[in-house]
């Protein structure tokens, strides 16, 4: 057994019955964890005759298809587990066995669907976050919560400051982008109010305020903390009707008088804003920048979004993302998927990726393999299949060709 496996089932053996949330038993979840080499699930039957039973563990050889985050996932036959990638997590099991708590909330989420636990994950394409008022309001949001969690005697003025900060910024958020921070307060910052509960520490506030999604895992635990503090029975009340989690808050504490941006805020939300365009402009030269050959995807009608992953895009201009390590789509003439290998995606009209994909570029792609008469590709990180056209090779680039045949009557050409 690797080590990572081993490491695993030791997370595994830390997980108790203690309540973390109402009905929530990550000890019972399945899970499925991808190791570098087998993929392995516990606490369910075989989904299919695909994996083979090694003690208490079932084994797949390679990489599970469903496997492609730290997420909840599903399998084969409909279950529904969390699914980790264990290289490149942490090696206390401790700290591994909260990540796969967090990820098992994630499936309790989806068995227990809720009005709470919805989100368009799209909204964060748009969302305004290199304006840099929303920015600096964001940074007293931030530090006003940070004050609430930490001082225990007064924690009231410090939320009822968040709660203020938060209304000044809310006037000048579009309804989709504040429906979006909230429901990802709920989906993911309550995913980190028990992965943190099960440490048993103080969520940090500490997410850049740029990336709207990032800052919503500790933003939302925060808000969670709060919410305790109060006594209400907060947690079976959050779906119905679906509210935020700094409502039910504003339900029991008025939002206090709050004063000025100091200068220095806006300063830092200014300098923070660089940063990140400096960081997003270096990622996208590195991505243009990569040796190996080149594949440039596009069919005879528009993309379908299959997958993304969320955490890892970087949005340009002109209609572009780049997709720092998965993506998946298809139509009727390709499936394809990129793990583990950055893309760029261009999509024509808006919303981005949910109106259809024009064109994938992959670069840096080494050993390419076309089999099936020219219609699968393969090479480390990227599989594209086609029905009826044809992957050609053209100047160090690889180009999906669509079979074109002939009408019989006009002469005109026609795909089928
Ligand atoms: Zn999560």
């Amino acid at each position: 057994m690797s080590q990572s496996l081993l490491l695993f089932e030791q997370a595994l053996s830390l997980m108790t019955s203690r309540s973390l949330w109402p009905q929530f038993h990550p000890e019972n979840t399945p899970y499925i964890v991808f190791d570098g080499q087998n993929t392995t699930l516990y606490h369910t039957p075989p989904p299919s005759h695909a994996w083979t039973r090694d003690a208490n563990r079932l084994v797949f050889r390679g990489r599970h298809p469903s496997v492609t985050a730290n997420t909840a996932t599903v399998l084969e036959n409909g279950v529904v587990a969390a699914s980790l990638m264990l290289n490149g997590l942490p090696s206390d099991p401790k700290t591994l066995a909260a990540i796969a708590v967090h990820e098992a909330f994630h499936v309790f989420q989806q068995l227990n669907p809720s009005p709470a636990w919805e989100s368009n994950e799209l909204d964060a394409f748009t969302y305004p976050n290199d304006d840099e008022e929303m920015l600096a309001l964001a940074v007293m949001e931030d530090e006003a919560l940070t004050c609430a969690l930490h001082d225990r005697h007064d924690w009231q003025t410090p939320a009822g400051e968040a709660l203020e900060w938060r209304r000044r910024r809310q006037l000048s958020l579009h309804p989709q982008h504040l429906n979006y921070e909230r429901a990802m307060e709920r989906i993911e910052g309550l995913a980190h109010y028990v992965e943190v509960s099960f440490l048993d520490q103080c969520p940090r506030v500490e997410g850049d305020v740029l990336k709207v999604r990032q800052r919503a895992y500790g933003v939302g635990a925060a808000w969670a903390v709060l919410l305790d503090r109060t006594g209400l029975e907060w947690k079976l009340n959050l779906a119905e009707p679906s509210m935020s989690l700094d409502e039910v808050l504003a339900q029991r504490l008025a939002p206090r008088t709050v004063g000025e941006i100091p200068r220095a805020v806006h300063q830092r939300a200014n300098e923070s804003a660089m940063r990140v365009h400096r960081q997003r402009a270096q990622e996208v030269a590195a991505f243009e920048a990569q040796r190996g050959e080149s594949v440039w995807i596009r069919a005879s009608s528009k993309l379908w979004l299959r997958g993304f992953d969320p955490m890892n895009v970087i949005v340009l201009s002109g209609g572009q993302l780049l997709h720092r390590r998965y993506l998946r789509f298809g139509n009727d003439e390709i499936e394809g998927e990129v793990m583990g290998q950055a893309c760029l995606s261009f999509s024509s009209s808006e919303p981005l990726l949910a109106s259809g994909i024009d064109e994938i570029r992959v670069l840096g792609v080494e050993e390419v393999q076309v089999t099936e008469e020219g219609r699968q590709l393969e090479a480390p990180g990227l599989l594209l299949r086609s029905k009826q056209g044809r992957w050609c090779h053209e100047g160090g680039e690889w180009r999906y060709t669509a079979v074109v045949e002939a009408s019989s009557s006009s002469g005109t050409p026609s795909r089928n």
